[in-house]
């Protein structure tokens, strides 16, 4: 696989935090970003205009959900994902290995793949490096990710074989990428062990991916562990390369993973709280479904210049939920979405302006 359709270029930099532009042949994305998840090749409850008006510029589609429904050969037949869910900008595919790990009792992993039961029909299907980067090349993304085991953070027999899979896949899958307009990216792993991370990094670092991701994290260890595992990572992993921190999206953990060098994120946070009625406000979550949101005229954030809140009051919003009509999900999908890409597009500013410190102190989200 060659990458020359994808540079990535630094703007900025204070202390760790960069600013920068990764470009895809789907267009560029500036950095530090969030990306809005798509796990069905949609991103729940709102279309691909709203995305673009709210500024989205990455969109992440799950591999496993779309092999198992529609299946990624009928996405080829259709055209690829791009086509398929009209979204004309760049667009990212995990490997399905986070999904597959995590079916606990249905699944059989050997050194070679992993063998599943798909959990619509029962059916019995294998992932192997290999059949990812397939899978991947069928669906399209600019961004593709190596086939990873996650395994629990604190198990550590389990994260040293489970690691060591995880590199020799990750050898697999760029021997089998063949597509020049997909970059590859290999994951470091190795739960909350500094020795093990460390060793994952130089590893994932030395097979020269156009990007690099960290994964593992945000699964269940403390706030210290996982900024602990981020600085060991993020000092080895390497400077001119995007780095994309897997799963991760409340806004102080963007925040202190910009501090500490990361340039990518994605998370369902956003979409799935919007679809529990809370939206994400700098002052905390309000939960609209609350009998005390009922005659309240003001937006769900006075500051905010979303669609849903320059338009729609928090009664209205509240009055959606309790007759459960679907705007609610809607609108309150836009507002979430909007604030987290707002805030990664302030955080840039603020990186180009050398007043991060300041900023991050500021904010309160
Ligand atoms: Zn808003």
């Amino acid at each position: 696989m060659t990458a020359a359709t994808f540079t990535f270029e630094l703007i900025a930099q204070q202390g760790h935090a960069r600013a920068g532009v990764f470009h895809t042949p789907h267009g560029a994305i500036p950095t530090p970003v969030f990306a809005p998840v798509g796990t069905q090749a949609t991103v729940k409850a709102v279309t691909p205009a709203q995305l673009q008006e709210i500024s989205a510029s990455l969109i992440l589609a799950n591999t496993f959900h779309l092999y198992l429904r529609p299946g990624d050969e009928l996405v080829a037949e259709m055209g690829g994902l791009h086509r398929f869910m009209n979204w004309p900008g760049p667009i990212l595919t995990d490997s399905g290995g986070f999904q597959v790990f995590s079916l606990e009792e249905n699944r059989k992993v050997d050194e070679d793949g992993v063998t599943f039961k798909s959990h619509i029909d029962g059916s019995t299907h294998r992932f192997t490096p290999e059949k990812a980067i397939s899978i991947q090349e069928n669906l399209g993304a600019d961004i593709i990710m190596a086939f990873d085991e996650c395994a629990p953070p604190y198990d550590r027999p389990y994260n040293e074989s489970a690691m060591a899979r995880t590199h020799a896949w990750a050898e697999r899958c760029l021997n089998a990428s063949h597509r020049t307009d997909q970059a590859l990216f290999g994951i470091v792993q190795g739960g909350v062990f500094p020795d093990l991370r460390e060793a994952s990094a130089q590893l994932i670092a030395s097979l020269n991916c156009p990007g690099n991701a960290i994964g593992g994290l945000s699964v269940g260890e403390t706030k210290k562990e996982m900024h602990a595992m981020l600085d060991i990572v993020l000092s080895i992993l390497p400077a001119e390369k995007p780095r994309y921190l897997m799963g991760v999206g409340t806004p102080e953990d963007l925040i202190d993973g910009v501090l500490r060098g990361v340039d990518i994120f994605d998370c369902v946070l956003p979409t799935r709280l919007a679809r529990h009625n809370a939206a994400i406000t700098k002052t905390g979550r309000l939960n609209l479904v609350n009998a005390a949101f009922a005659r309240d005229p003001l937006p769900i954030d006075p500051e905010c210049i979303c669609y849903t809140c320059l338009h729609y009051s928090r009664a209205y919003l509240h009055h959606l939920i309790v007759a459960r009509e679907m705007l609610s999900a809607t609108l309150l999908s836009i507002h979430n979405l909007y604030t987290l890409i707002r805030l990664m597009q302030d955080i840039r500013q603020a990186i180009i302006e050398q007043r991060l410190n300041e900023f991050a102190q500021k904010v309160s989200i």
